[in-house]
């Protein structure tokens, strides 16, 4: 049977280069791939991957109320694929990674996705929840610290280049105004910041 893998890291650590990277390896031997992008993700105008070193390809873009199990179906019939593949996919709705699983099950197509595992607030997306649970493989791809240290956190910073400890899940527009850190170190970036008063995601220890 086919299976469904999750790629997860955080910021920065090169996914949409090995999903194009793996389209690649398909589509040199001659078989079919389909690449999803989210809407959100209008960096590279629509329906566009590209990775930071330079490679890209045009991709099909979706929204959250897309069904994507409809949309693999309506390509394969007309042109068999070999493989399905989705860049961001922390922004897929619960309900498409359940679709996707059913490209795997029912039409038996394997369905490589990529993306963050967590937000700025070290919470984890809905796509990437859903995929935690529901993927075949799940497989950490690495980012690196400035310490050197393996980077799981996405730090997301101000205007001001200072630490945000608030605001929404999906901002739009800013690779650069998020550095990968590891956990250690994000955390003594939000402290950095100070206290806030109010509904603050990151609970300090009071001071003994
Ligand atoms: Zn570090």
């Amino acid at each position: 049977m086919a299976k469904v893998y999750f790629y997860y890291a955080a910021m920065n650590a090169g996914k949409s280069t090995v999903l194009l990277q793996s389209s690649y390896n398909y589509r040199e031997r001659g078989m079919r791939t389909l690449l999803f992008a989210p809407l959100i993700d209008t960096r590279y105008g629509a329906a566009r991957i590209e990775s930071r070193i330079g490679l890209r390809s045009s991709a099909i873009s979706f929204g959250p109320s897309d069904n994507l199990l409809n949309r693999v179906r309506t390509e394969h019939e007309s042109n068999a694929l070999a493989c399905v593949l989705v860049d961001e996919a922390q922004f897929l709705a619960g309900e498409q990674v359940w679709q996707l699983t059913d490209v795997a099950d029912q039409l038996n197509i394997p369905v490589l996705c990529y993306g963050l595992r967590t937000d700025f607030q070290g919470k984890l997306f809905p796509g990437s929840g859903a995929l935690l649970a529901l993927a075949d493989e799940i497989v950490e791809l690495k980012a690196i610290c400035h310490c050197g240290r393996k980077a799981t956190m996405n730090l997301r910073l101000d205007a001001d280049g200072r630490a945000a400890r608030e605001g929404a899940q999906v901002e739009i527009g800013g690779n650069d105004r998020y550095v990968a850190m590891c956990r250690r170190h994000f955390k003594e970036a939000i402290a950095a910041t100070g206290s806030s008063p109010t509904h603050s995601p990151f609970p300090r220890t009071k001071p003994s």
